[in-house]
């Protein structure tokens, strides 16, 4: 929009330089804060708050986006969305037209993925503790890749592969000892860490899966963290170690037909840099390049973070002792990424009188009663009070997947906005539902 807007306050980016980061946000001057061609408020007004909306728009940009970087560098790459970002139908539909597989770590991710319309054959399953059920799923399903972190778990594959007369494609996951530079709860390619086999023991149970009925070892994996902003440098490494172990797998006459290079790349919440995919797909083909081999690709924040928002309305302006706090309908049982991770996230007004209004510091929490439960501190914002409209930006990933019903609230409603058309796509939890699976034992009646 044209109007003038504030400077930054502090080093927080302004709302000007928000909104001109996220191309499917907009600041109408009549209609407030737009997403694509329609104002959330007609959102708020329909659905209530607080409400999740993504942008379809926006995924399918970020997606072709990404295809475009791989194909950019000549990369025989397919890219396989982690589910666990945001599992909505819509959403993982919308990213399935475009091309996209899916990776997913629990049966349910796969249910929702073949609901969704993404078939068997481009989908992963990644985890460190799959069940016997995900995996008979897996493989009753037939999908294309099962990723194995443990011996334990290709011994356990094999039998059940057996016993169903199927045959288990396995990438193995390995551990490559990397540091990601990234939050220490969501960097996971560390010695240190769960996940995968070390590199180094990978050859002999690359081998032992060779020999194992029901297991046809089809490849390497890898996924060294999430939120990488840090450069390439992590996933170079990664990458070098994984090629060097291709090489020594096929001096050994074992094959290999593709490698996984996980997901992980991190996008700008307040300003970071971060790297943009062609940099990820250059880093793959220096690496892995020469190997002549297919590799894939596991995003989940990358293409559905920028694409949502949480909405909500302010409850209440309270005036503390030291602090103005602007107290929320949505909460961290809504928005987990704040108090878990400590995370920063934009927040705008909806009105387009106050995104252009003088700012003052301000507390956003929510109502729950933690003091972790705060969305920002020493924000500036300007004067709100009760009733007026919030949006929360880049909740698209690990936003709505992590809400609970902490405080009995329960869950938000899920809206896709498309060009000037939205669409409720998971209605809010009714409040009855919170109570309707418990069970009074008889005693106590
Ligand atoms: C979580 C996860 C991803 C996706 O991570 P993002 O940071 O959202 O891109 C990909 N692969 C595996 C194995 C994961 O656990």
């Amino acid at each position: 929009m044209a109007s003038p807007l504030p400077a930054a306050f502090g080093d927080d980016p302004s709302f000007a330089e928000l909104l001109a980061a996220r191309p499917g946000l907009s600041a109408d001057p009549l209609a407030g804060l737009m997403m694509e061609e329609v104002a959330l408020a007609r959102i708020a007004a329909a659905v209530g708050t607080p409400a999740w909306v993504y942008s379809a728009g926006t995924l399918r940009r970020r997606l072709a986006a990404l295809r475009g970087a791989l194909d950019g560098a000549g990369l025989n790459a397919t890219i396989h969305y982690a589910m666990k970002a945001n599992d909505n139908l819509a959403v993982v539909r919308v990213l399935a037209a475009g091309g996209a597989g899916a990776d997913v770590v629990s049966e349910g991710e796969l249910l929702a993925a073949r609901a969704a319309g993404v078939p068997a054959s481009a989908i992963v399953f990644s985890g460190v503790g799959k069940t016997e059920a995900d995996l008979r799923r897996a493989l009753a399903e037939d999908i294309f890749q099962i990723n194995a972190e443990s011996v334990e778990e290709i011994e356990a594959l094999s039998i059940i592969a057996t016993a169903m007369g199927r045959t288990a494609r396995v990438a193995l996951r390995v551990n490559p000892d990397v540091d990601a530079k990234t939050h220490a709860k969501i960097t996971t390619g560390l010695a240190e860490n769960k996940f995968g086999v070390a590199i180094g023991d990978a050859p002999a149970i690359y081998a032992r899966m060779a020999e194992l009925p029901g297991i046809e070892p089809i490849g390497i994996a890898m996924h060294i963290g999430s939120q990488i902003t840090a450069g390439m440098s992590a996933y170079r490494a990664a990458y070098a170690k994984a090629a060097e172990l291709v090489r020594t797998l096929r001096t050994a006459g074992l094959p290999v037909q593709r490698v996984d290079c996980g997901g992980g790349l991190g996008i700008p919440y307040r300003d970071e840099i971060a790297p943009p995919p062609e940099a990820l797909a250059g880093a793959i083909k220096a690496t892995l390049g020469d190997l002549g081999l297919p590799v894939m690709i596991e995003p989940g924040r990358w293409l559905a973070g920028p694409a949502g928002l949480l909405l909500s309305r302010v409850v209440l302006v309270k005036h503390g002792a030291t602090r103005r706090f602007v107290v929320l309908d949505a909460a961290m049982n809504d928005l987990a990424r704040p108090a878990m991770y400590d995370a920063w996230h934009g927040i705008l007004p909806l009105a387009p009188a106050a995104l252009v209004a003088p700012r003052t510091p301000a507390d956003i929490v929510g109502p729950v009663c933690e003091t972790g439960d705060t969305f920002a501190r020493d924000r500036a914002l300007p004067a709100m009070k009760a009733g007026d409209l919030v949006a929360l930006l880049d909740a698209g990933a690990y936003g709505a997947t992590m809400s609970s019903t902490y405080n009995a609230r329960p869950l938000a409603p899920e809206v896709m906005v498309d060009g000037d058309r939205f669409a409720v796509v998971r209605d809010r939890q009714p409040i009855e539902d919170l109570l309707a699976r418990q069970h009074m034992p008889d005693w106590l009646t």
